[in-house]
């Protein structure tokens, strides 16, 4: 255990024991968020820091222990506004209907890519945005065919423009995953409401590198490096 990774009370309070032992147990070299300058967890003294914002679920950042105080870093608006998370904190999503007996079935894939993950000196990744989703009882997804648990820390609102929030890593509040939903066609939204619930496949899943036909394959290209999770989400508003 590396106690030399240190986090003030509000920080963990908002990102949990659990995360901060992960962290203590498997940082070692990362990018400071203040200098931008290479660290080393297990070297010297780091600083842990969150960054929330409006669009997404809190990141997970580390500092030299000089550069910065351990803190919560709360942005105005939208992480993708800042100059500093304009990388990899976009967001692509598509919806899809999946024929079944008993109607068809509401589908959304939210890929989002986790260059703003933790990276290890030794290549290993910790996607901290994923592992909020399987903190959240998503499920990670080993097989194309694979059933989903129905979760609760999830839900997907149909009025408006609609958005998909959960719950934030302290269960205090909620935080937007999606919004606006990506341009659901009217047969999608009846879907979703007659169903009452919607399957998600969410993670790095890298559509933006496959033409929009090819969604399929990029989705089973990423379930098979262990990049995506899944959930059934509950519909809780509709039109
Ligand atoms: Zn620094």
């Amino acid at each position: 255990m590396n106690a030399r990774i240190e986090c003030s009370p509000p920080v963990k309070a908002l990102i949990g024991g659990e995360v901060l032992t992960t962290l203590r147990r498997t940082a070692d070299h990362y990018s400071c968020y203040s200098c931008h300058q290479p660290g080393n967890a297990t070297r010297a003294r780091t600083n842990v820091i969150v960054i929330t914002g409006t669009d997404g679920p809190p990141v997970i950042q580390l500092a030299h222990a000089g550069c910065t105080p351990s803190q919560i870093v709360t942005l105005d608006g939208p992480t993708t506004d800042k100059h500093s998370f304009s990388r990899g904190e976009d967001v692509i999503s598509m919806t899809t209907l999946w024929p079944a007996p008993e109607g068809p079935l509401a589908g959304l894939i939210i890929d989002r890519h986790a260059e703003l993950s933790i990276v290890f000196g030794h290549g290993d990744r910790e996607d901290p945005w994923l592992q909020l989703l399987l903190d959240k009882q998503w499920a990670l997804v080993l097989d194309a065919n694979q059933d989903f648990p129905l979760v609760s820390t999830t839900a997907l609102e149909l009025d408006g423009p609609g958005r998909v929030t959960i719950d934030a890593p302290d269960a205090q509040s909620t935080v937007t995953l999606l919004a606006p939903l990506p341009d659901p066609t009217p047969e999608w939204i009846t879907a979703a409401a007659t169903r009452g619930i919607v399957r998600v496949y969410a993670g790095d899943i890298g559509l933006r590198n496959h033409p929009e036909h090819d969604a399929p394959n990029a989705v089973v290209a990423a379930i098979a490096a262990g990049q995506v999770a899944g959930a059934y989400i509950p519909v809780t508003a509709t039109t």
